[in-house]
């Protein structure tokens, strides 16, 4: 039997220069002040990608101030939505005409599967195309039966000056989840990705500012948590921060927010099960449960870490998504046949062999992988497809979010083990659940505490289905039409007709 599946590297299709990555700041490009900057490295290839301008509290101020004057001279905000739109749809089409460019570096700098990036870069152009849709769409309520005298009608508004905060693990996918939202609700935005996958975020405000967005409106800083992302989550003048990443960093922010009482939206981790019944179509359960674990090296929100299978099949269930990891191509990310690629981080990847070290240390075993993985031709971070069985509840590796291509498998045998299991961590993001009774299926969806419930498939989204946590897996909803609500005020206006409002000062 093959052990595993890997692709070799060839070395070929590096670029030849580091995108040099800049700040945008009140539709101008430009340098840090204090002239520092920082690099990324490619974890897969060990060259530099990047060279970018490192923000201090110097550039995160100027965008703060530049996104506030943006907002209150109503240039955005108060534009008609079909203007708006225009604009949006305009960087929507310029996405599109640039995805081999970006797909490069984003692939250079996460370390994901070319493919993948692709995907993912053109996909968001119609987060970007549906935003716009919205923005058309936007409405509140009239009340008209208040009285004769009364006319009520609530608007919406945009709530103002949004930071957004992003990871590395999908840098340009999760930034079009948030920034034509925020936009096409008429709120003007400063941008923070990842210190380790800057580039494509810097790379979007070239085309935003090709497709004619004012002055102010984004602003881009490239940096560090501290203090950017600090300074982001407490400024004065910021109304709302908008956030996605681990749930530690999540309660910071939070916290700093709550100086100024400023809105939070916060998309954090998962520890999330698939269910499955003994009278599930299993080959297509194995195959989900293998893309679910695997895909983006397990550096996925989503990522289906671990499973609950019915007793009576978990044996030869495990062995089949054992088979199936051994044909999942693990190897150079640059490689069109590659499915999975480089660990994001040398040290990430110590944190993910500790989780299966520490669980094999308290009685689990490995079925599959287990150590770091070999690609000839790259000396870079990669993890190899893990199975680990016997894992048992109590067991860190089954509860905390491991972040990386190892799936833990655990048995129950009644419909309220399965659910409590399913529900035993601080994490609500998503869940699953395979079965071929409708009763089964409903039964879980609706007593599983998670944002997603997916049944009979596993990571199928949709611009226009909202997604987001519940628990610690954070608040606030993305995408769909609640996705454009998180960035609205609602304000409701009175309007007495006439002069029929009885005089409340009586002369005694
Ligand atoms: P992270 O929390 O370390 O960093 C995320 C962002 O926050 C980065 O831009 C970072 O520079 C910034 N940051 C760090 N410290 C900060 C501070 N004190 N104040 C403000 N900003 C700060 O997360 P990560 O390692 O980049 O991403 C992985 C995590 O993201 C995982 O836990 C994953 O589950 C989560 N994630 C969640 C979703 C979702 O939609 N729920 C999607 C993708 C990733």
């Amino acid at each position: 039997m093959t052990a595993m599946t890997v692709i070799p590297s060839t070395q070929t299709g590096l670029p030849t220069e580091p995108y040099v990555g800049r700040h945008f700041i009140n539709g101008k490009w430009q340098d840090s002040a204090d002239g520092e900057t920082f690099e990324r490295v490619a974890p897969s290839h060990g060259v530099v990608v990047s060279r970018n301008a490192k923000g201090s509290e110097v550039e995160t101020e100027a965008a703060i101030h530049a996104a506030r004057a943006a907002f209150d001279s109503g240039i955005w905000s108060r534009i008609s939505a079909k203007a708006r739109a225009a604009v949006l749809l305009k960087v929507a089409d310029l996405i599109e005409a640039n995805v081999e460019r970006f797909a490069l570096i984003e692939t250079l700098e996460t370390g994901k599967p070319i493919t993948q990036a692709t995907g993912e870069i053109s996909g968001a152009a119609d987060l970007w195309r549906y935003a716009a849709s919205l923005a058309r769409t936007t409405k509140g309520d009239s009340h008209n039966t208040l009285g004769e005298d009364i006319l009520g009608v609530v608007v919406k508004e945009p709530i103002g000056v949004v930071s957004v905060i992003t990871p590395w693990n999908f840098p340009f996918w999760i930034l079009s989840q948030k920034l034509p939202f925020a936009l096409a609700a008429g709120c003007t935005c400063v941008v923070k990705p990842s210190e380790m996958t800057p580039s494509t975020t810097a790379m979007l405000g070239e085309l935003i500012d090709e497709a004619g967005m004012p002055p102010g409106v984004v602003n881009i800083v490239l940096g560090y948590g501290q203090p950017v992302g600090s300074l982001m989550s407490s400024h004065r003048e910021v109304d709302m921060i908008t956030f996605t990443g681990s749930t530690a960093v999540g309660k910071t922010i939070s916290a700093a927010a709550s100086g100024t009482l400023k809105k939070v939206a916060l998309e954090l981790g998962g520890k999330n099960p698939q269910v499955i019944f003994a009278d599930a179509d299993l080959e297509s359960a194995a195959d989900a449960v293998t893309f679910g674990v695997y895909f983006n090296a397990g550096e996925c929100c989503n990522s289906g870490s671990r499973i609950i299978v019915h007793e009576d099949i978990a044996e030869a269930f495990t062995a089949r998504v054992i088979e199936l990891s051994r044909l999942v191509a693990f190897g150079d990310p640059l490689d069109p046949r590659t499915q999975v690629g480089a660990m994001v981080t040398p040290q990430h990847q110590e944190k993910v062999d500790g989780y299966v070290k520490a669980a094999v240390a308290a009685g689990a075993k490995v079925g599959l992988g287990g150590d770091r993985l070999k690609v000839p031709g790259l000396k870079g971070d990669f993890y190899q497809p893990t199975v680990v069985t016997g894992v048992t509840p109590d067991m860190a590796i089954a509860r905390e979010e491991v972040f990386g291509p190892v799936l833990s498998v655990l048995t129950f045998r009644t419909m309220d083990e399965a659910i409590s299991i399913a529900n035993n961590a601080s994490y609500g993001l998503s869940a699953g659940v395979w079965s071929e009774n409708v009763h089964t299926v409903l039964e879980f969806s609706r007593r599983a505490q998670a944002g997603t419930v997916w049944s009979n498939t596993w990571m199928d989204g949709f611009p226009e289905l909202t997604f987001g946590g519940m628990k610690e897996s954070g608040q606030g909803r993305e995408i769909g039409s609640y996705g454009l609500e998180e960035f609205l005020e609602v304000k409701s206006l009175v309007m007495r007709i006439g002069r029929t409002r009885a005089p409340w000062v009586k002369a005694l």
